[in-house]
């Protein structure tokens, strides 16, 4: 499924894979946002990059995001004022707006082609009713506190119900173009850059980074995979959700200019315009990563609500993407467990504003210079208070998985009720299997158990792969792992006797 912005933008970048050794101060793990961006802060800064990059530059979780840019949080800086106090919600909103502004500036002294604007943030409800008018009147109050000057306005588009609250000049943009255009960057000023190259263990101690077909040996390493790969204590601390997007021509000014936030219906929709079309995107239908939610009637949802609210002329894209959230509400950036490893997750749906300001902490941290956000943001830090509930959730969930799928009773079917491209669990002489039967009837036959943590996974009928519910870990039909944590495959069985 390609998104509006992986289908508007470059789908080769061109750059090769890596083959052999490579030796550079830094070792980039990940060409999202994250990776792209500190790649080139730290070239800017003088430093020798390796970046790799396992599918496309830019078509991770940064290619099927909204591409909206702001200060705020989309789950609310209220939220955080409870967590955190006032205090914190100043800085974030400080580091937020300054990354904001550091994207415009690399927009237009870069000459970066990604149909950047800026625009207008919305907050408001598709129904007016008391508690949820009571929370936006406290997000009001909370980003006022936080300096952003808000105002309440007649909404500029009829689905809302009552005024809706207005954060001034925030910004949008493609955030594949963006990126694709911010690596070219980087590679001008040296960073050699590699596409479809898979890191398969990273040896921290010895600065080594090891590829399918070859090595980096690096002083430091950033792990900016979205969930970083491998083991890493803070995957206990997140929450891995799905959430779909879907894109539509709609008549020209049927949808206004700017970020158009729903809180009660979780929907986010926004205009692109580009190349002389007008383009409606629209997001939502989150659902926790590997829990049965048909995606097909999830799209459809979201269909219908933009047939319902404008003049749909054609559907066009449709795509989904995970976000993590942290327990306590603030992303990990910083050094990891290992002094000389650099991690940047948890960013929730907030992460293309989190990860440019990701890429100026992990510069300075590399550099050995201070940085204001070092201590709010470590990946290090401990915060039972602010994480209980969330971190109470979450481990429940994880628990659940980890225990439950053992003990669940899987479907005692047999191996020739899986039907050609399904993938199921299966129960075969008291052991169960991950099973597929591609379209020729060709069975997989591989071990449920994902190599991350050892969860169960869960087969994902419309993206057909095998899906890690606990920490978000994603497999092709065939057991190659496609997304982090986990670094290896599902293990291939044999099953002398499949049929
Ligand atoms: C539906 C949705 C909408 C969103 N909209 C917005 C928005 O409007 N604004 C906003 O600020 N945030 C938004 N977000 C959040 C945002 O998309 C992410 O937080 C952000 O893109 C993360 O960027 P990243 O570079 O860290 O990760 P990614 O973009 O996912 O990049 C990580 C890269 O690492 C690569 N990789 C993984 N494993 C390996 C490996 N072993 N070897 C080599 N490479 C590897 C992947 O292929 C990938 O390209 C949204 C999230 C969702 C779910």
């Amino acid at each position: 499924m390609n998104s509006l912005w992986t289908s508007t933008s470059n789908t080769r970048s061109g750059f090769e894979s890596l083959k052999g050794s490579e030796v550079a101060d830094v070792a980039v793990v990940g060409g999202g946002i994250t990776g792209v961006t500190t790649a080139l802060r730290l070239a800017e800064a003088g430093m020798s990059v390796a970046l790799v990059e396992s599918a496309r530059i830019g078509a991770g979780n940064t290619g099927r995001s909204t591409g909206n840019l702001y200060a705020t949080l989309s789950h609310g800086l209220a939220t955080l004022l409870g967590k955190w106090g006032e205090e914190t919600l100043r800085s974030v909103v400080r580091l937020r707006g300054e990354a904001v502004a550091q994207i415009a500036r690399d927009v237009e002294t870069l000459r970066l082609d990604c149909d950047f604007e800026r625009v207008d943030l919305h907050i408001g409800l598709e129904q007016e009713a008391g508690d949820a008018l009571q929370a936006l009147r406290e997000e009001f109050a909370a980003l006022a506190l936080a300096g952003l000057a808000p105002d309440w306005v007649e909404p500029p588009l009829a689905l809302a119900s009552g005024r809706m609250l207005r954060i001034r000049g925030q910004a949008q943009c493609n955030p594949c173009a963006y990126v694709q255009a911010l690596a070219a960057q980087a590679q001008r000023r040296g960073a050699r850059l590699f596409e479809e190259t898979r890191v398969i263990d990273i040896d921290a101690s010895e600065g080594r980074v090891r590829t399918t077909d070859g090595e980096i040996r690096a002083g430091a390493i950033v792990i900016a995979t979205h969930s970083p790969i491998g083991f890493n204590l803070v995957q206990a601390e997140m929450q891995p959700c799905i959430e779909y997007g879907i894109s539509a021509r709609v008549e020209a000014g049927a949808m206004p200019s700017g970020i158009f936030w729903f809180r009660d219906g979780e929907h986010s929709l926004r205009r692109y315009r580009h190349a002389g079309v007008e383009h409606l995107v629209v997001i939502g239908e989150p659902h926790r990563t590997g829990e049965q939610a048909p995606e097909a009637v999830r799209l459809e949802r979201l269909r219908g609500f933009a047939r319902r609210h404008f003049g749909v002329e054609t559907f066009e894209h449709c795509w989904s993407a995970q976000q993590l959230r942290s327990a306590d509400g603030l992303p990990y950036i910083g050094r990891s467990a290992h002094d000389n490893v650099f991690i940047a997750t948890g960013f929730a749906a907030d992460g293309l504003t989190w990860g440019t300001v990701a890429a100026g902490l992990i510069r300075d941290l590399v550099q050995d210079k201070g940085n204001p956000a070092v201590d709010l943001l470590s990946p290090r830090r401990l915060t039972p208070v602010k994480s209980a509930k969330g971190w109470a959730e979450e481990n429940a969930a994880v628990v659940k998985h980890l225990v439950g799928d053992r003990l669940r009773q899987v479907e005692p079917a047999s191996l020739s009720s899986v039907a050609p491209g399904q993938g199921k669990l299966v129960d075969h002489q008291g052991k169960t299997f991950a099973v597929y039967r591609a379209s020729d009837g060709t069975l997989t036959v591989l071990s449920p158990v994902c190599p991350h943590l050892r969860c169960h996974v869960a087969w994902n009928p419309e993206q057909p792969g095998w899906d890690c519910p606990c920490h978000g870990s994603r497999f092709h039909p065939d057991g190659r792992v496609l997304d982090g944590p986990a670094l290896s495959d599902l293990e291939r069985l044999r099953l002398e006797d499949a049929r």
